[in-house]
């Protein structure tokens, strides 16, 4: 099956397709939530803005990505009325902006991408580990049981699979 990324004009608004916006917009607003908590557990860490942590292929470390954070990817993208971005030749996110330096998305950017700190981020000595975790199994439920659920996975690959609309759908 297809992850359907964008809406197609005209498309049928079966009950169940209602249904199933009705449960993003649900969804959508817990993980909402769930980004003013995580925002605020790591106020007190420093972050360059550098976005060397979004330059995948060097780094080799990537962030997971959930279905819900594609939804809010997609609606942010869709309401900017941008298309799905390219990949990018240099290998960095596909979501970076054209200098490659900043994040397109910044707002709407996903849960791996808030908790992620490089040796140049400053802060308390120790991150709050527990609480991360516990957001991070709030997203695992949200993403579970939507209308486009795919397994969290690697923030590229699951945008690549977006941009060819392919997936499943559960
Ligand atoms: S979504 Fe934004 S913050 Fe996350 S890796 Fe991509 S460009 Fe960087």
């Amino acid at each position: 099956m297809k992850i359907r990324w964008q809406s197609a004009p005209g498309d049928d608004e079966s009950r169940s397709s209602r249904q199933a916006r009705a449960a993003e917009r649900r969804a959508l607003k817990e993980l909402a939530a769930v980004y003013r908590a995580v925002d605020a557990l790591l106020a007190p860490f420093t972050c360059d803005r550098s976005a060397a942590c979004c330059q995948l292929q060097r780094t080799r470390r990537e962030p997971f990505l959930f279905s819900i954070e594609l939804v809010r990817l997609r609606d942010g993208l869709e309401r900017a009325g941008r298309p799905f971005p390219a990949e990018r030749a240099d290998g960095g996110c596909r979501l970076l902006d054209k200098s490659g330096m900043r994040c397109s998305v910044y707002g709407d950017r996903p849960f791996g991408c808030r908790t992620f700190f490089c040796e140049k981020g400053r802060g308390p000595r120790s991150m709050p580990n527990l609480e991360i975790n516990r957001l991070s199994a709030r997203l695992t439920r949200l993403s579970d049981g939507l209308a486009l659920s795919v397994s969290p996975r690697q923030l590229s690959e699951l945008l690549a699979e977006a941009a060819n609309g392919e997936g499943e759908h559960r």
